[in-house]
């Protein structure tokens, strides 16, 4: 099924949007069945499940790091992820910058913002995201290239919601791109429910999982 369902995402997107293959927990095998299938982006959430992954899959696997990552288990993907979802504050990208240098890199990261409406979780506000690429010293950050921005919709049917607060971060990557020296790229927002709505306010990458590979325990 795994093909088959990777397929069918693959043929309905828009040539624009990249899609990240959410293998977070699931195994190997299930892993190759999507390599096959020509799949060569995947998405996890643990910094040692992706650091042995990574270790024992094919080398031309992109592995991004999609979830809350801890500083100090940065050490453990430095040397393999491709890109970094979720930098929620400049203590973590410090520490980025630092393990990218030991391991002789520069990491591309994506900056997360809060959109949902429900109080929760990580990630710089609106407000604070503006004021962190307005003052933002590439220099201290040599071994990090920002190339984005990432957010999380609320969890709800009500789809109207859902597409506002995808609005809200497209308006402050449209913002940044506008009002500073950066050229942004990627807005990675989307996944299993909500990445439709997602393309429609812009999203240039989604993350899929339990819509490819099943639900996950
Ligand atoms: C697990 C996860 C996904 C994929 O979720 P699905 O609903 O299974 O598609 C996407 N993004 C993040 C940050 C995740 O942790």
């Amino acid at each position: 099924m795994i093909k088959e369902n990777l397929l069918k995402i693959k043929t309905s997107l828009p040539n624009h949007v990249t899609l990240v293959a959410v293998s977070k927990t699931k195994p190997i095998s299930a892993i190759e069945e999507a390599y096959e299938a020509g799949q060569r982006i995947f998405g996890e959430n643990r910094a040692q499940e992706l650091k042995e992954k990574a270790e024992s899959l094919p080398k031309d696997i992109e592995w991004h790091m999609i979830g809350h990552l801890q500083r100090n288990k940065v050490k453990y993907i430095a040397p393999y992820v491709t890109l970094i979802h979720g930098v929620d504050s400049e203590r973590l990208l410090d520490q980025i910058n630092k393990e990218a240098e030991k391991a002789c890199r520069k990491i591309p990261v994506l900056i997360q913002v809060h959109i949902a409406e429900e109080s929760s979780k990580f990630g710089f506000s609106i407000e604070e995201v503006k004021a962190f690429f307005k003052n933002f010293d590439s220099d201290e950050y040599p071994n990090t290239e920002v190339v984005g921005m990432m957010g999380m919709a609320t969890f709800t049917d009500d789809n109207q919601q859902i597409a506002r607060e995808f609005a809200s971060l497209r308006k402050v990557f449209d913002w940044v791109n506008e009002n500073t020296s950066f050229n942004l790229s990627i807005l990675s927002m989307g996944m299993s429910g909500d990445y439709e709505i997602a393309i429609t306010q812009g999203s240039s990458m989604i993350r899929i999982g339990s819509s490819i590979f099943g639900s996950r325990n």
